[in-house]
């Protein structure tokens, strides 16, 4: 009897999730990847850090290689592009980058994990040299080679989300010039304001340039770059790296019926089925529930993208299994800080016209007696009449990664302030407060 197949499209953290767990769970199936680039299974979250010196090589950065994934039963065609899918003959179509050459195979589960891409805006000069996106290994290849010239002096940055503010600390350790421009008021928008405020603070304490308010216009060089014009001014730029969002890559079925929300992101339900029988989606190109907004939204993430590609593996394994959702729970080094967020913002409560109550306590991170005390700044997102904890940003120094956690779990299991004000937390003066950060964030709500 022929072998049920599982074709997976985009070979990194959900495609790869989804293609173990479902090996794992089924050791008859065929399971057939196509990855159009050179590399599967790595981190693209190291990036920046890579970049930046920290992470030695490129090699760190990959958990498995294609070899590694055909020792366990998994066929992996790198270099191959899906062009096109039929999914009334359950087909896939695709192209091998390097001699065109075209394969077609037919599927009985078909995983679509072709993540997101950088969105592109045309402005004058974006295809001069050193005008740079950055998404996969390759991208960080270019970048820190063109970084590692000493004539490269000015470092501009284009968008103030996650992946520029990570880059101020690559091009910042790499001895750079750095500027960024924002259009918005403030840098790191997923936030309330207040902390793109403190974003801007720490940027500038180490000598970033950071434009807020200010768009750009044009890009121009001779075919390099030389500098950028925004609407404000002129200013030298040897390395511009353009960071202005992504766009899930779904392109290439754009036509075929398949639900996606407005911006190309394939909508799908708890267990990754997409609206097409046998069809399912995960991570960057793909919807996830979202357990306080109580809708599908589109938060692209490398947490999100590999518990999404665990869940589709196991339903396609056999397991009758759902995703609870997620809580947008993010963390960000930026120079000297830690800035997290889980939950919904203040904007986000606004919006979504909730009657909520916020509270903002300035903390310790631990206690005054030994050295090195530092603030954490914790601001809580709460239902007025239940206090209910509906979202939580963190900036401090130090501690901060440990609290957001600490947060998430709480909004996660539906705490009140009351309640998370009292739990048992653990207190050492290196570590703590016998009153938590959290603790005393919690218990300032009346
Ligand atoms: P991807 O990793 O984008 O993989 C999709 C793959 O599909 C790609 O390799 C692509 O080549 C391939 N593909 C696309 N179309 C086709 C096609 N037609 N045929 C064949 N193959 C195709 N997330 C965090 O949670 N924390 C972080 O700190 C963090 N930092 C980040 C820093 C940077 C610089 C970047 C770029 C991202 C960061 N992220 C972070 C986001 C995280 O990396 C992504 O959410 C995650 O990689 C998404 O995984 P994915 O498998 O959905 O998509």
């Amino acid at each position: 009897m022929q072998k049920r197949r599982l074709i997976v499209i985009g070979g990194v953290a959900a495609g790869m999730s989804a293609a173990s767990k479902a090996r794992r769970l089924d050791p008859d199936l065929d399971i057939v990847v196509f990855e159009r680039g050179e590399y599967v299974s790595y981190g693209a979250c190291g990036l920046p850090y890579y970049i930046g010196g920290l992470t030695e090589s490129k090699e760190r950065l990959i958990a498995r290689t294609p070899r590694e994934f055909e020792k366990m039963g998994i066929k992996v065609f790198t270099s191959h592009e899906v062009i096109d899918v039929n999914f009334e003959e359950k087909t896939v179509k695709a192209r091998n980058v390097k001699n065109n050459g075209i394969l077609t195979k037919s599927y009985d589960s078909l995983v679509i994990a072709t993540g997101a891409e950088p969105i592109i805006v045309p402005f004058p000069g974006v295809d001069l040299e050193n005008v740079l996106t950055l998404s996969t290994i390759p991208d960080a290849d270019k970048i820190k080679e063109i970084a590692s010239n000493d004539d490269i002096k000015d470092v501009v940055l284009i968008g103030g989300g996650y992946i520029n503010l990570e880059l101020i600390d690559a091009m910042t350790l790499l001895g750079k010039n750095v500027r960024i421009i924002e259009r918005m008021d403030t840098l790191l928008n997923k936030f309330d304001n207040e902390f793109g405020e403190m974003v801007k603070k720490e940027s500038e304490k180490h000598g970033v340039s950071v434009h807020t308010g200010e768009s750009l216009e044009e890009i121009i060089g001779n075919n390099k770059v030389e500098k950028i014009k925004t609407d404000k001014g002129e200013y030298p730029a040897d390395l511009v790296i353009m960071a202005l969002g992504i766009r899930p890559n779904t392109g290439f079925i754009k036509d075929s019926g398949i639900e996606m929300l407005k911006n190309g992101a394939i909508v799908v339900d708890k267990k990754g089925r997409t609206s097409i029988p046998d069809v399912y989606s995960a991570g960057d190109c793909a919807t996830i529930y979202h357990k306080i907004k109580k809708e599908n939204v589109y938060i692209p993430l490398g947490t999100n993208a590999n518990k999404q590609g665990k869940i589709v593996g196991s339903v396609i394994g056999g397991e009758d299994i759902n995703f609870s959702g997620i809580l947008g729970t993010a963390v960000l080094k930026l120079l000297d800080m830690t800035f997290g967020m889980t939950g919904l913002t203040e904007k986000e409560a606004k919006n979504l016209s909730i009657d909520y109550g916020t509270i903002t306590v300035d903390a310790p991170n631990h206690a005054g007696t030994y050295p090195g005390m530092k603030k954490i700044t914790i601001k809580l997102v709460y239902e007025n009449n239940t206090h209910k904890i509906l979202g939580a940003q963190l900036a401090g120094e130090d501690g901060v990664a440990k609290r957001v956690d600490v947060l998430a779990l709480a909004i996660d299991r539906g705490m009140t302030t009351e309640e998370l004000g009292m739990v048992d937390f653990s207190y050492s003066p290196p570590y703590a407060t016998p009153w938590d950060a959290v603790a005393i964030a919690a218990n300032a709500v009346k």
